[in-house]
């Protein structure tokens, strides 16, 4: 199981590193601010046990 993840920022585009915690749930949603624009990402984290892989991806709050 991977311990981190890059996504791309919703605003500006630009990549972020994030640390995942698997522990936390198959299905995760928390807000992480843009390390390049400080802007709050809603970071969506699904974790798929049978393959294990984590997919995640960002929206933009409004
Ligand atoms: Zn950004």
């Amino acid at each position: 199981m991977q311990e981190n993840a890059v996504y791309t920022c919703a605003y500006c585009g630009e990549e972020n590193e994030t640390f995942l915690d698997p522990g936390g749930g198959q299905n995760q949603e928390y807000v992480e601010d843009c390390q390049v624009c400080c802007r709050p990402n809603i970071l969506r984290v699904e974790y798929d046990d049978d393959y294990g892989e984590v997919v995640i991806w960002a929206v933009a709050e409004d």
